[in-house]
C-alpha cells in the first residue's frame, strides 16, 4: 500500500505488500482461498501520468498483470477492476455510453485501458471495469475525509480553501466550450460507488459477464458549480484564481448510467451535489 488510509479499511485482514510481487500475491490467494478479486490498487493523478508515462505503465498495467495472472492461476474467476472515465478521452457526445470510442488523452487513461484489455483477452474470467466518473463526498458519519498527498482533487482543495487552510483555488482554465467556460464532471458518491462494487460482485458471483461499466450520476456539473455549491455549504467564499488548462482534461465528461441501472441496480442515491458536497464539508470540518 503505497497511498491510502489503513482506517479506511475497516475490520478485514491486511497483507502490506506490492501487486506486482507474483510470490506474495500467489501466498496470499492461496492462504486465503479468494474467489474473487477487487482491483482498486493504482496510480490515479492525471497531471503526474503525463510526467511519468513509465511510472504509470509499470503500476497500473504491468504489476496489476502479475496480479491478474495469479488470480487466474489461483482459480479466481470473478475480478472487478476499478477503471475511468479517462479511457474516454475527449468524447464525441455526452452522455457517453460504454459503446463510445476510447481513445485517452493522458497515460493514466491508456493504462486503464490497456488492463481492461488484458482482462477482455482472459478466457472464462467473469470480470467488470467499472469506469468511475468523479468520485467524490465521504461517508456520511464525517469520520474519514478524502486525503491524498498531495491533494489534487478539486472539493477537497475547495472546501480547505474556503476554510483558509489552502491559498486560493486554481481553476484550471475557465475557456472550455462549456456554457461557464469551466470543465463539466460527473461527480459521483463514494458510498454509492462502493454499492455498486457489491452489486457487481453478486452479479458475476451469479454468473452474469459485466465488462465495462459507467459509474457516474448521469449528470454534470461545472468546477464553478461545484464551488457554488461549496461556498452554500459553508457559507462562506471559495477564493479563487484562473490559470492556465490541466494538460490532459477534456472540456465534458458525463456517464450514460443505463448499463449500470440494468446490471447493478444502480440507484445512485447520494450522488446528487448537495448531498456529495455536503458529506465531504462534514468529514473535513
Ligand atoms: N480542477 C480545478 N482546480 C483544481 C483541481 C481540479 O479547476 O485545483 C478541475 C479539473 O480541471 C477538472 C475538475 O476540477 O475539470 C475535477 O478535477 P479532479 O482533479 O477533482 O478530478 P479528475 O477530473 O481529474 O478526475
Amino acid at each position: 500500500m503505497s497511498s491510502g488510509l489503513v482506517a479506511a479499511l475497516g475490520p478485514v485482514t491486511l497483507v502490506r505488500g506490492d501487486i506486482g510481487d507474483a510470490q506474495l500475491v500467489r501466498r496470499t490467494l492461496e492462504e486465503h482461498r479468494v474467489t474473487s478479486v477487487v482491483h482498486f490498487a493504482g496510480k490515479i493523478c492525471v497531471a503526474e501520468s503525463v510526467r511519468r508515462p513509465d511510472y504509470y505503465i509499470e503500476h497500473n498495467v504491468r504489476r496489476a498483470s502479475v496480479l491478474l495472472d495469479e488470480a487466474l492461476a489461483a482459480g479466481v474467476r470473478s475480478f472487478v477492476f476499478s477503471s475511468s472515465a479517462a479511457v474516454y478521452g475527449v468524447p464525441s457526445g455526452s452522455p457517453i455510453s460504454e459503446t463510445a470510442r476510447t481513445e485517452p488523452i493522458s497515460p493514466y487513461g491508456e493504462t486503464k485501458l490497456a488492463f481492461e484489455r488484458l482482462l477482455a483477452e482472459k478466457e472464462g474470467l467473469l470480470w467488470a471495469a467499472l469506469r468511475y466518473f468523479n468520485a467524490a463526498g465521504a461517508h456520511p458519519d464525517g469520520s474519514l475525509s478524502e486525503r491524498h498527498e498531495p491533494e489534487t482533487h478539486l472539493l477537497p482543495l475547495a472546501i480547505d480553501a474556503a476554510l483558509g487552510r489552502r491559498p486560493a483555488l486554481q481553476i484550471y482554465g475557465d475557456d472550455y466550450p462549456t456554457p461557464d467556460g469551466t470543465c463539466i464532471r460527473d461527480y459521483v458518491h463514494v458510498i454509492d460507488l462502493a454499492a455498486a462494487h457489491l452489486s457487481a460482485l453478486d452479479a458475476l458471483s451469479s454468473g452474469t459477464q459485466l465488462g465495462a461499466v459507467n459509474l457516474g450520476s448521469g449528470r454534470g456539473h461545472s468546477v464553478r458549480q461545484v464551488l457554488g455549491a461549496v461556498e452554500a455549504a459553508l457559507n462562506r467564499p471559495v477564493p479563487t484564481l484562473v490559470v492556465a488548462r490541466r494538460e490532459g482534461d477534456p472540456p465534458t465528461l458525463v456517464a450514460d448510467i443505463e448499463r449500470a441501472s440494468a446490471l447493478l441496480q444502480w440507484r445512485c442515491d447520494r450522488s446528487d451535489l448537495a448531498t456529495i458536497v455536503r458529506d465531504a464539508v462534514r468529514s473535513r470540518r
